[in-house]
């Protein structure tokens, strides 16, 4: 991450369109082994956190982070809201001092055992969570960006053969094998908006 300010606004706003593009795709995936509402959720977060955008703007990275992350608390709701959030706001609590990609390295993988506590998850249990190990995984490697969104839609498409374990899609029981898990999908996806901006 650039850490500097006009390029967090215009990372928001690519993650915002990014979502909205793929939202019906998300709410199929989470209709298949959930219930259907995935991409609404994350839709509602991406508007609100870009229409506090200048507000986040005038933060320092660390803060700003936070604050998103409880933006998407108050506004995703589900399973996925408070994830993200945790995400989100244990990065910005992590990130300080220092270049921004230094903090990075320091802070995802604390922010991503915050997601796994929250959620009382591990890897391969079919969720978003299998898509942050894996890019936690790239950047402690210090992959460059291209590689690292690679991997995040390598491990997204790995969730299709496995059985949930946690969320709705758990009470499926075998029955979720052969669908993507909309999380893992939506982390995915995230994750290329955001290596692609960076990698610019
Ligand atoms: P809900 O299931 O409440 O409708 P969403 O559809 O927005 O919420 O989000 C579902 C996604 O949340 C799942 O696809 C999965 O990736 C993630 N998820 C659900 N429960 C957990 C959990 N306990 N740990 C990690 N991720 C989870
Ligand atoms: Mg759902
Ligand atoms: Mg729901």
């Amino acid at each position: 991450m650039h850490g500097d300010r006009s390029t967090l606004a215009g990372l928001i706003e690519a993650c915002r369109e990014a979502i909205a593009a793929n939202a019906e795709h998300l709410c199929a995936l989470d209709r298949a082994i959930g219930d259907g509402d995935h991409g609404t959720n994350m839709k509602r977060g991406c508007e609100a956190v870009y229409a506090e955008r200048d507000e986040l703007d005038a933060l320092p990275l660390a803060r700003a982070l936070e604050r998103i992350g409880m933006t998407l608390v108050m506004t995703v709701g589900g399973a996925a809201g408070p994830l993200y959030g945790t995400l989100l706001i244990e990065m910005g609590r992590r990130m300080e001092g220092g270049r921004a990609c230094d903090m990075l390295v320091h802070a995802l993988p604390a922010a991503v055992d915050a997601v796994a506590r929250r959620g009382r998850s591990q890897a391969g249990e079919k969720t978003l969570l299998d898509v942050l190990y894996a890019v936690q995984s790239e950047v402690l490697k210090q992959e460059p960006p291209a590689r690292i969104a690679a991997a995040a839609g390598m491990a997204a498409r790995g969730t299709i053969a496995m059985k949930a374990m946690r969320g709705r899609a758990a009470f499926l029981g075998d029955r979720s094998i052969g669908h993507m898990d909309p999380g893992a999908c939506s982390c995915a996806l995230l994750t290329d908006t955001i290596c692609r901006y960076i990698g610019e």
